[in-house]
């Protein structure tokens, strides 16, 4: 169940003025593989107030009205979507491959801009967004790889914890933020270990760990198990499962069929950029 206090409607926080310039606070969760690192980010910059959603879409983590996508060359990748996601749901993305699921992603995390129709993420009106307040929505929302994307020079603590640090999190705030998410996913004792000393199953919890820091309200993972065995997968869906019943809104993108049919879950499929079915049920095609 959704935590009440968590869906305040004003938040307060210290404003630095002039620590944010447009695009100057990395998103740890979207660096490629291997990118280099880079000194820690302006401190504390956030703004003194952030306006949640109206109340007309409380209790919703995504509204997507009348969506459309199109690329600069042309192509149409989502025409035409309407879809909500109240709080606390747990949703598959599915769909072969073009169909725009990524896309999609995308749009919730505000990579790409719709070019039609409105998009609300976490209470944030994202057409409307201004580029500096691009972080504070990834603050809300956790993302998920399938390349893991985790910095190979840092330990699984220092992956986790550099989430947070490029926010000007207090070190005093870092510690216990990064010990409770590594006992959430079980990584207590790798702390230590680089990636390189990881399997993939700890990978990619190391992963979520560093998405869960910020105490997202929205998960999103984009074939979170792709590049993982099957009895591996199913350890990650049940993290999944289990922040999921934490509160935390899951949006997990995948071509697993057998784990869409086991879960009996939300499905909503997309095909040639359109929502074709949005249901609760099984995989039903073979993408
Ligand atoms: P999926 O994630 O379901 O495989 P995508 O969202 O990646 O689908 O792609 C949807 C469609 O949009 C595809 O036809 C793809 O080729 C196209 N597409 C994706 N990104 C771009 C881009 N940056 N420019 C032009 N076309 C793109």
């Amino acid at each position: 169940m959704t935590d009440p206090a968590r869906r305040a409607v004003v938040r307060s926080a210290p404003v630095v003025p002039g620590a944010d310039p447009p695009g100057a606070v990395p998103n740890p969760a979207t660096m490629p593989p291997g990118t280099p690192q880079m000194p820690i980010a302006p401190s504390v910059a956030r703004p003194a107030v952030v306006m949640e959603a109206g109340p007309e879409h409380a209790g919703e983590s995504v509204r997507i009205e009348s969506v459309t996508k199109t690329y600069p060359n042309g192509k149409a990748a989502l025409v035409d979507v309407d879809l909500a996601i109240p709080e606390g749901d747990f949703i598959f993305l599915v769909g072969p491959s073009g169909a725009g699921k990524s896309t999609l992603i995308k749009l919730l995390v505000r990579d790409e801009k719709a070019t039609e129709g409105t998009v609300e993420v976490a209470g944030f009106d994202l057409r409307n967004m201004k580029r500096k307040e691009v972080p504070l929505l990834r603050r809300r929302i956790g993302i998920v790889f399938q390349d893991f994307r985790l910095l190979p020079r840092k330990t699984v603590y220092e992956n986790v914890a550099f989430a947070l640090e490029v926010t000007g999190t207090p070190r005093a705030d870092i510690d216990p933020a990064v010990e409770r998410v590594l006992a959430l996913v079980g990584l207590t004792a790798q702390a230590q270990q680089r990636p390189g000393e990881l399997s993939g199953g700890e990978m990619q919890r190391t992963a979520i760990a560093r998405a869960m820091v910020h105490d997202p309200r929205l998960i999103i993972a984009d074939e979170p198990t792709g590049n993982l065995d099957p009895l591996i997968s199913w350890e990650i869906i049940q993290l999944l499962l289990r922040i999921n019943e934490m509160g935390t809104t899951v949006m997990m993108a995948t071509h697993d069929a057998e784990v869409v049919t086991a879960l009996r879950r939300r499905v909503v499929a997309l095909e040639d950029g359109r929502i074709v079915r949005d249901e609760v049920g099984g995989y039903h095609r073979d993408y």
